[in-house]
């Protein structure tokens, strides 16, 4: 059975869905107001397993990954400017342009690491008026206050009345209160603990909304609340993010959700742990960063050639999601080794004598494999025991084991699964990419010779839809005194 470890208990808990088979799942999404870096995209992977492990189980899973396009302020006490308007300020551009930019630049990455669309991209933007519609839930409820145009909510009033605000991130109150520097007199906060649901815009502030309470835009922990209640209901199973967003915003998700709805909303509280580089956590803010492009094309320092996307994803797996990680050239060399290795036996696979019986127990490798996700998601253990089916295959190529056929479709399959299904690891994509260049070519070669066709029967416009329709996806066909040729454009 599947265990996983929860962050609200400290606890691995067996996994129970609330409603089974179908599981609702939802993870904080980036800011989207600059090119996500690896340490981003290692926690969206951690997911992206924890969402194929799951439909593998024949879960019916509902993921929703939030955009984060408002909101969410330089710093995390509520002061700053909006991460989005600032850089759109920056760039002299629109913020919906800036958040279009970078989000079309997220989906193009995580497709790159093979990993699954999310079943909802909800954006902090598009919802709005639900946001407007909890705070004025949570202030009816008696935990927020308005002041100035904005809306706090309430820490004080919240732990008076016995809730346990900290319990996820395990913060001690009475430390968070000693911790906040006092107000300046200036504030309107009652208290320097309690965080915005709902700012005031300033009149030079861009992204703005008309609300009960005047001008302004909602807080950044709202979206999230707001966002998971409404897709996946006031009750769902888990609810994930990178360790660093556990305090302020995890933590003020719980209150938020008790304070208008009288739960906590969330069963299981996962959180992946960080990738770091020379030691310190990537980070946009500091600077402390590479991006999965630089290593894809190998254009960076640090690097001593590229590295494929899938050796990236490997190179991750190969940690447990609650480890941090650190990257360095030679780890991820070791990776691509590694990751050469396991493929070069799946490759042996299908040309393995084979005997009439097996000395090899095929539900014994998939026991062993489940085993490993079972423990909340252990890819590494996982990975070491692939390393160790790949001994066994290459011990039945050199006739020290022996395999039926009948079990070599089952372990072929059982591989390939956990592999391709579980890990999201792809084939090496060169052959992958050569295949579908001779493939393509095949077709417009095809194309090309049903266009000499109608040209030699004079049938003019089906010649000339031929070449125009290829024009249109930016295959430019030219007849010389060879025969026809084609070029693409790109
Ligand atoms: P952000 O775009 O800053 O809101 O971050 C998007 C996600 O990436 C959040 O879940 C963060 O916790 C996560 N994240 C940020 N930095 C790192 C890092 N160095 N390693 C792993 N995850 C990170
Ligand atoms: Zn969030």
């Amino acid at each position: 059975m599947l265990h996983i470890f929860n962050s609200l208990t400290g606890k691995k808990e067996p996994f129970e869905p609330i409603n089974p088979p179908f599981v609702g799942m939802y993870v904080c999404g980036p800011t989207v107001y600059n090119h996500v870096h690896l340490g981003n995209a290692r926690t969206f992977m951690s997911f992206d397993v924890v969402f194929r492990y799951l439909r593998y189980l024949d879960f019916k899973v509902r993921y929703v990954r939030n955009i984060t396009d408002v909101g969410h302020l330089e710093n995390d006490a509520d002061e700053g400017e909006d991460k989005i308007s600032k850089r759109a300020r920056i760039e002299q551009l629109e913020p919906m342009e800036i958040v279009q930019q970078y989000t079309v630049g997220f989906h193009n990455i995580m497709a790159q690491f093979n990993a699954l669309p999310p079943s909802i991209e909800p954006s902090a933007t598009g919802h709005i008026v639900e946001q407007i519609q909890m705070v004025q839930d949570i202030l009816n409820n008696g935990w927020a206050y308005e002041s100035n145009g904005s809306v706090y909510f309430d820490v004080k009033k919240y732990i008076d009345a016995g809730h346990d605000y900290g319990k996820l991130s395990g913060r001690n109150v009475d430390e968070l209160f000693s911790g906040t520097r006092a107000l300046d007199g200036q504030s309107e906060k009652r208290n320097p603990m309690d965080f915005a649901l709902w700012k005031k815009a300033s009149s030079e502030h861009i992204m703005r909304w008309p609300s009960p309470w005047g001008d302004g835009f909602p807080g950044w922990h709202l979206e999230c609340s707001v966002m998971s209640t409404k897709y996946l209901g006031d009750a769902f199973d888990i609810h994930g993010g990178g360790m660093d967003l556990k305090f302020p915003h995890h933590e003020c998700e719980v209150a938020q959700c008790n304070a208008a709805h009288g739960t906590d909303a969330v069963n299981v509280w996962m959180h992946a742990n960080m990738l770091t580089l020379n030691g310190k956590r990537m980070s946009k803010s500091t600077g402390n960063t590479l991006l999965p492009q630089e290593i894809f094309s190998g254009e960076n320092p640090f690097l001593s050639k590229p590295y494929h996307p899938m050796v990236l994803r490997f190179f991750m797996l190969q940690a447990h999601y609650r480890s941090t990680l650190d990257i360095s050239d030679a780890a991820l060399l070791a990776a691509e080794k590694g990751y050469n290795r396991l493929h070069e036996a799946l490759g042996m696979l299908s040309d393995l004598p084979t005997s009439a019986s097996s000395t090899i127990d095929v539900d014994h490798w998939g026991e062993r494999f489940a085993a490993a996700m079972n423990d909340d998601f252990n890819t590494p253990v996982l990975i070491a025991e692939l390393f160790d089916a790949v001994k066994e295959i290459h011990r039945i190529k050199s006739g020290e084991a022996a395999i039926s056929s009948d079990d070599l479709q089952r372990f072929d399959t059982l591989l390939a699964d956990y592999v391709y299904s579980v890990l999201g690891l792809q084939p090496q994509s060169e052959k992958n990419s050569n295949d579908s260049l001779e493939k393509l070519d095949a077709a417009l070669q095809v194309l090309i010779h049903l266009r000499n066709q109608a040209r030699a029967d004079k049938n003019w416009a089906l010649s000339d839809d031929i070449r125009d329709q290829l024009m249109e996806k930016g295959i430019v066909l030219k007849d010389g005194k060879d025969g026809t040729t084609y070029t693409i454009q790109s």
